[in-house]
């Protein structure tokens, strides 16, 4: 496709919609931008309304992930480009386009895509196959380097959005109930994420939800695909920490402190198969686990004193996840800070691990929700803010004695109560970490 005289609407004007301007604009496009936000609409040149827009005359809409597509309803200028018959498309479509000779490996799934699509792109360099890292997590796509293969992480919103991805490899972690407020069902929201195996040429699915499983059942006999488990056999498979190929035994997990837990069994599992699916032997995929320098803000050790970690798992927004980090140091005393803008279901799915935590340090929003869930079966401090959570942790430790204890920060809620992004949540908490020993 040729994209010069050619003319797009670009729908949301944050990063990757810019990234998107930009692009186009050098290819010679002509392009109109809208962003609802009145400032971010001013400061990108862009329309003031959708009469504006050359309805008749458009290529396609490129649609931002932060822009609804469906529910609650669709976007006036969707609605629009919809009744137009204008197709709908997002940046990943235009890279895909654009770069036809680089293989394009996506990963899916409610959590863990960012741990896996770095964990994929760190294998792959470690081997010298230059491939270049991003999509919803770091860089947008358009503002990647020119790579031999492209490793993207792809959220259901980038996928609600983007059919006909055609990847080479489609990478499928697991699903959970999540972001209902976008897509309105679980349905729905599951139909959004399938949209990454329609064109794929091999898909690696694993299989250890119900959601999951009825999709690997669904697809395999109309596309190569290869299933993982960490609760099963499969063909790529785990079981008390040991990585199995089929009946072939290939390493143990258990030793590789970035990639900590039974979650994170799955994540190195769907990413040795996607890396040998590529064309990887065993033994290069096995010596790249090895050197995963692991992400910021996912249990990442921030401090350590003798008796103490101080773990920082800001990205664990949901209860799901939460309940990895739990499962990870259930051989520790817990002292869990938690809270934020609570999910639909707070703490609830958690019951199951509430013997797991010593004491609770509560703060934002979730405060009184979260309170009233742990009840009388774990005991708890209401705390408001991080600073204070982590000074009453650390002084409850002291009084406890217990060795070993781990100050774990997973707050199982959104962050936007009272900070910018998980990011800036788990920044603060790191530099308290660090300053308080
Ligand atoms: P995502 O990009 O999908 O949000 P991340 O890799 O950033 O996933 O991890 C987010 C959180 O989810 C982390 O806090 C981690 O504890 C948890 N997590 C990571 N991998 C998995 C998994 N395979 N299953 C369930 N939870 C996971």
């Amino acid at each position: 496709m040729t994209f010069v005289n050619q003319t797009f609407l670009i729908l949301g004007m944050a990063r990757s919609g810019q990234a998107t301007a930009g692009w186009l604009k050098k290819k010679g496009a002509t392009v109109f931008t809208f962003d609802d936000n009145v400032l971010r609409n001013q400061a990108n040149g862009g329309v003031k309304n959708i009469n504006e827009i050359p309805w008749d005359s458009l290529t396609s809409v490129i649609q931002s992930p932060g822009v609804s597509f469906s529910f609650p309803k669709p976007h006036p200028f969707t609605e629009k480009a919809i009744a137009h018959n204008i197709p709908i498309l997002c940046d990943i479509n235009l890279l895909s386009i654009s770069e036809r000779q680089s293989k394009f490996i996506g990963i899916t799934g409610t959590n863990g895509k960012s741990t896996t699509t770095a964990l994929i792109g760190h294998i792959l360099n470690q081997n010298k196959r230059n491939a270049s890292v991003g999509g919803n997590i770091g860089i947008p796509a358009l503002s990647l380097e020119k790579a031999g293969t492209y490793v993207l992480e792809l959220s259901s919103f980038q996928l609600e959005i983007s059919s006909f991805l055609n990847l080479d490899i489609s990478a499928w972690l697991n699903i959970s109930e999540d972001h209902l407020d976008r897509h309105g069902t679980m349905e729905a929201y599951v139909r959004a994420k399938e949209n990454i195996f329609q064109g794929c040429k091999s898909a690696v699915i694993s299989i250890d939800d119900p959601f999951s499983l009825s999709i690997y059942q669904k697809i395999k006999n109309s596309q190569p695909t290869i299933s993982v488990s960490i609760k099963t056999q499969a063909d790529v498979w785990v079981s008390k920490g040991i990585l199995y190929e089929g009946s072939k035994n290939i390493m143990d997990l258990n030793p590789l402190v970035t990639l900590k837990g039974v979650h994170n069994h799955q994540n190195a599992a769907v990413a040795y198969a996607t890396t040998r699916e590529y064309g990887l032997s065993s033994l290069e995929i096995t010596s790249a686990l090895k050197t995963f320098p692991g992400l910021a803000h996912r249990l990442e050790i921030v401090e350590k004193t003798e008796s103490t970690l101080f773990v920082n798992d800001s990205k664990a927004t949901n209860a799901d996840a939460t309940a990895c980090a739990l499962e990870s140091y259930k051989d520790y005393s817990i002292y869990w800070i938690a809270g934020g803008r609570p999910k639909s279901q707070g703490i609830k799915p958690l019951k199951k691990h509430f013997p797991k935590i010593k004491h609770a340090f509560l703060i934002g929003e979730a405060q009184d929700d979260f309170a009233e869930t742990l009840g009388r079966d774990v005991s708890y401090l209401k705390c408001e803010s991080l600073d204070r959570a982590l000074k009453a942790a650390v002084e409850k430790i002291n009084e406890d004695k217990k060795v070993p204890s781990v100050i774990l920060f997973s707050p199982a809620c959104a962050s936007f109560d009272q900070f910018r992004d998980f990011e800036e949540r788990g920044d603060i908490f790191r530099n308290l970490a660090r300053s308080i020993i």
